[in-house]
C-alpha cells in the first residue's frame, strides 16, 4: 500500500527533481495555456462587466474574479490577509456651461465643445470660470534645466491661460540626444504639461492636439475627457491645480494663431529649432463649467508566491484590471469592453502565475502578481501603491508590466518600450535569443510609451520596470500583416467599444510572451544581483539615493 500511494504520488515529483533547471522551466512554461487564456478574456471582457469602471457593479464583479481566480492558482494573499489593497480615489464629473470663447480685439471666436475643445478641472469646486483668462503661448510648456529648455523664461502667465503644444522639442528635430530624439520624454507627456502649467502659477492651459506628437487621434482625447475622471484623493481640494487643463484641435489652434497673426507651423518649426520665447496672445479667454464629485475606494488586487531565502525582496508583475465602462455609444453598443485594454495582459499574468506555481521548487525571492486599478484615468491605481507600498521600494527589485497585448498570434519580434532604460534589456535578450526571437526597441518611442501604463508608476520611485510583448513581426505573415491588423485595431477598437473578445483570436503570441516573461522573471527572482538603471536612465538617481 505504502509503496502504491508512493509510486502514484511522487513519481512526477521524483523526475521533476532529477530535471536540469532547463527542464523545469520548460515543463512550467508548458503549463500556459491559449484555452485558459481565452476564458480569462471572454470572462472579464463579457457585458457583464460593465466595461470594468472602478466604482461601479462592474469592479465589484471584476475584483470577485481575480481573487478567486488567485487563490484557485495557489496566490497568497498580498495585503496581510487580503488580496485587496484600498485605493482612494475621488471621481470628478464635469460640465460645461458656457464653451470656451475667445475676445478678439475685433470680435469673438466661438469654440465648439468636443468638437474643438475639450476642458475639465481637478478642482473640488462647484464653479470653475474662466473670465477674460489673458491668452499666453508658452511653446513646449517644458522647464528642463538639463536640456537648458525653458518655456516659460520671461513670460508671466500668473492667472492666465495657456496654451502649448503637444510632445517635446526633441520630436523630429533629427537630433537623437536633444530630448531623446523622436522617443517622447517625459517632459512631453500632457500630465507633465498640466504640472507645470500649475507650477507656474496659471490659470488654465490648452495643449494644442497633433495625431503624431500626441500617439492617438483626437477622438481619443474626447473620450478619456468627456466622461467623468478619477484622481487619488488630494489634501487640498486640487486648489495647487489649474483651473481648467485640456486640449484643442489642431485646425481650430491654426484658426486662432492666424488670427492674432502667426503660422501655427511655421511656429511649432521654429519653437523645435530655437528656444522660441512665448508670447502673449493679446486675446482672453472665457469659458464655465460646473464640478460635482464624489469620493470614493477601489482596489489594487494583489497575490503572491512567496519566496524562500530572499523572500522579503520581491518581483511584481503588474497588468490593469480597469477599463472605460459605459459611455458614449458607437454603432449601437455602449460598453467598452476592453478585452484588449488589458484583458489579455491579465490572462497573460495569471498564466505566468501558474508556471511559477509549477515549478518543482519555489523562487528565492518573492513574486507578487498586482492588478492595479484606475489605470485609464491616470496610473491611479499603480501610482497609489508606489507611494503607499505594502512591500518596501527599496526591496522591490523589479517590475515587468503589460498592457495592450494584440491578439493576432506568434510574434518574432519583443517589441521593448522604453528600450535602453535598464539592464532588464539583457535579460529580455537573452530569453529572447534561446527562443529564436529579437528585441525590438519600440518604434512609435514618440508617443511616450514607457510614461503611459503601470510600469510607470514603478519606475517613478525608482524600481525597474520593463514593458515588452511581441508586436510588430509576425512568425508566418511578417511585419507588413501586424502593422495592418494593428493599424485596424487603433482605429476600430483603441478605448472604443469594439475592443472585444473575439472568436477568432490568436492568443499564441499572448502564450510565447508569458514563456519568455515568465523566464526572464525567474531570472530576476534568482540571481544575487538587483536590476539596475543603465547611466542614461532619468530614473537611476532616485533607485541610487535609496542605497545610500
Ligand atoms: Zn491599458
Amino acid at each position: 500500500m505504502l509503496y502504491k500511494t508512493l509510486s502514484f504520488l511522487s513519481i512526477p515529483l521524483l523526475l521533476m527533481a532529477c530535471q536540469s533547471e532547463e527542464e523545469q522551466l520548460k515543463t512550467a512554461e508548458s503549463v500556459i495555456s491559449e484555452v485558459r487564456m481565452k476564458e480569462y478574456v471572454m470572462e472579464l471582457a463579457g457585458d457583464a462587466y460593465q466595461g470594468r469602471k472602478p466604482f461601479t457593479q462592474g469592479e465589484t464583479k471584476t475584483i470577485e474574479y481575480l481573487q478567486s481566480t488567485f487563490k484557485s492558482i495557489g496566490l497568497e494573499p498580498a495585503n496581510g490577509d487580503s488580496y485587496l489593497q484600498e485605493v482612494p480615489l475621488v471621481k470628478v464629473r464635469g460640465r460645461i456651461e458656457e464653451p470656451l470663447s475667445i475676445v478678439m480685439p475685433d470680435g469673438r471666436m466661438q469654440m465648439q465643445y468636443v468638437d474643438d475643445f475639450i476642458t475639465f478641472s481637478r478642482r473640488l469646486e462647484e464653479n470653475i470660470l474662466l473670465q477674460a483668462s489673458d491668452m499666453v503661448f508658452a511653446g513646449f510648456g517644458i522647464v528642463a534645466p538639463e536640456y537648458n529648455w525653458n518655456d516659460y523664461k520671461d513670460l508671466n502667465v500668473k492667472g492666465k491661460t495657456v496654451i502649448v503644444l503637444v510632445n517635446d522639442p526633441g520630436l523630429e528635430s533629427g537630433k537623437a540626444d536633444f530630448f531623446n530624439g523622436d522617443a517622447m520624454t517625459y517632459y512631453g507627456r500632457w500630465t507633465y504639461k498640466y504640472e507645470e502649467a500649475a507650477r507656474q502659477g496659471a490659470e488654465a492651459v490648452l495643449i494644442v492636439h497633433q495625431d503624431k506628437g500626441a500617439g492617438y487621434p483626437w477622438s481619443v482625447v474626447v473620450n478619456s475627457g468627456s466622461t467623468a475622471k478619477i484622481y487619488p484623493q488630494p489634501e487640498d481640494d486640487y486648489k495647487n491645480r489649474c483651473k481648467a487643463e485640456g486640449w484643442i484641435t489642431f485646425a481650430k489652434a491654426k484658426e486662432l494663431f492666424s488670427l492674432v497673426g502667426k503660422d501655427l507651423e511655421q511656429l511649432i518649426t521654429e519653437v523645435r529649432q530655437t528656444a522660441y520665447k512665448g508670447f502673449n496672445m493679446g486675446v482672453q479667454a472665457n469659458l464655465a463649467m460646473t464640478n460635482r464629485w464624489e469620493k470614493a475606494k477601489s482596489y489594487n488586487v494583489l497575490g503572491k508566491i512567496p519566496g524562500t531565502d530572499l523572500a522579503d525582496e520581491y518581483l511584481f508583475y503588474t497588468a490593469h484590471w480597469d477599463h472605460l465602462g459605459i459611455g458614449k455609444k458607437m454603432d449601437g453598443d455602449s460598453i467598452y469592453n476592453g478585452a484588449v485594454d488589458n484583458g489579455t495582459s491579465l490572462a497573460w499574468m495569471m498564466e505566468i502565475a501558474r508556471a511559477f506555481n509549477a515549478m518543482p521548487r519555489k523562487p528565492r525571492r518573492s513574486v507578487v502578481i498586482m492588478a492595479p486599478t484606475a489605470e485609464e484615468s491616470g496610473l491611479n491605481g499603480s501610482g497609489y501603491y508606489a507611494d503607499h507600498p505594502v512591500y518596501p521600494i527599496s526591496k522591490t527589485v523589479a517590475n515587468i508590466n503589460n498592457d495592450l497585448m494584440l491578439p493576432f498570434g506568434r510574434c518574432k519580434d519583443v517589441m521593448v518600450t522604453g528600450y535602453g532604460q535598464s539592464d532588464l534589456d539583457q535579460l529580455v535578450r537573452t530569453e529572447a535569443e534561446k527562443k529564436g526571437r529579437y528585441i525590438l526597441p519600440d518604434p512609435n518611442a514618440h508617443t511616450g510609451m514607457y510614461y503611459r501604463s503601470d510600469h510607470f508608476s514603478f519606475a517613478r520611485v525608482g524600481v525597474p520596470a520593463i514593458f515588452a510583448r511581441g508586436n510588430n513581426d509576425h512568425w508566418e505573415k511578417g511585419k507588413a500583416y501586424m502593422t495592418e491588423k494593428e493599424q485596424y485595431w487603433i482605429n476600430n477598437c483603441y478605448h472604443k467599444p469594439g475592443d472585444e473578445y473575439e472568436e477568432w483570436w490568436d492568443l499564441l503570441g499572448v502564450v510565447e510572451d508569458a514563456q519568455l516573461l515568465f523566464r526572464v522573471g525567474w531570472a530576476v527572482a534568482n540571481t544575487d544581483q538587483y536590476p539596475q538603471w543603465n547611466e542614461t536612465s532619468e530614473f537611476k538617481a532616485v533607485r541610487d539615493a535609496q542605497f545610500k
